[in-house]
């Protein structure tokens, strides 16, 4: 199926190697370049990225997922040093961290995430947004990350739970949901975010199923964004959704109540994540 006009996006190539050259001289890999991300081009030139912690392969096989699978490399202690380093030589204001799902590790990684937010937190009027695994629900886990205290957990539901076994056969739906309300239980004072893709299949009445079960758990962010098969091997884009339709789910999202929502054909998790700082 050929891309339509609205997601064709022109990369500066100068912008581009500049902060390559600069994450691979800090050793640090961004989901931006792992999971092909369309708006590279726009985050690099804007010096923002979304640091990919924990190595650069992952234990599932989610079959929307540009990631490398397989088996993943011991942790880097140093890395949460390094990840402030980056963040404090890019001047950001707000810093996504997210990471490879480590299954193979006991706590998920918890504490990896929670010595990286430890360093973030040393850099002054940084906001610290997290996007985390599922950490297959190990409650501990959980604990860690909301202990260490980022202003936002982030966890993707990824899609309607009608196509978990197609799209994310190692998730749970519930499971996801149960790890937002959980944070929220642990320390209400943490924002909340999730998100999905869309264009999978799902109908719009499941979409705002989505909406009204995050709600129900009070989830204070949400974006929604199409997706993009990254290669021929991952499972096929059904339809290109219309920026009227975006603009659609994103009314529908006010109106049930969410505190901010970003929804359009580019918009990722992490898309300009720090403007949704100003609204909530
Ligand atoms: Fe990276 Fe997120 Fe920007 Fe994509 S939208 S390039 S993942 S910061
Ligand atoms: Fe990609 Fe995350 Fe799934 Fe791993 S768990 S394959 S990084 S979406």
């Amino acid at each position: 199926m050929q891309r339509p006009e609205w997601l064709k996006v022109k990369v500066s190539q100068e912008e581009l190697k500049m902060m390559q050259h600069f994450l691979k001289d800090m050793s640090l890999n961004t989901v931006c370049q792992s999971a092909d991300c369309p708006n590279i081009g726009e985050c690099f030139a804007r010096k923002t990225a979304t640091f990919m912690i924990m190595g650069s392969i992952c234990t599932r096989g989610c079959r929307f997922c540009a990631v490398d699978k397989g088996c993943p490399e011991p942790l880097d202690e140093d890395e949460p040093r390094r990840v402030a380093e980056a963040a404090r030589k890019l001047g950001l204001k707000h810093v996504v961290i997210t990471c490879v799902t480590r299954d193979d590790i006991s706590d998920g990684g918890a504490l990896h995430f929670a010595k990286t937010v430890e360093e973030l937190k040393k850099i002054p009027n940084l906001s610290i947004e997290v996007l985390v695994s599922d950490f297959k629900g190990n409650d501990d886990s959980i604990k860690t990350v909301v202990k260490a205290h980022p202003d936002v957990i982030n966890h993707n539901v990824e899609t309607v739970p009608r196509l978990y076994s197609r799209v994310r056969p190692q998730a749970n739906y519930q499971r996801s949901l149960d790890l937002l309300k959980r944070v929220k239980e642990l320390d209400d004072s943490i924002y909340t975010k999730s998100g999905i893709m869309v264009g999978l299949g799902e109908t719009e009445e499941e979409v705002i199923s989505v909406m009204k079960d995050l709600l129900e758990i009070n989830c204070d962010m949400m974006t929604i964004g199409q997706y993009l098969q990254p290669s021929k091997k991952h499972i096929d884009v059904v339809e290109y959704i219309t920026p009227e339709r975006f603009e659609r789910y994103k009314k529908i999202g006010y109106d049930l109540g969410f505190k901010y929502i970003a929804s359009g054909p580019l918009v990722r998790s992490s898309y300009h994540a720090g403007e949704a700082m100003g609204h909530v």
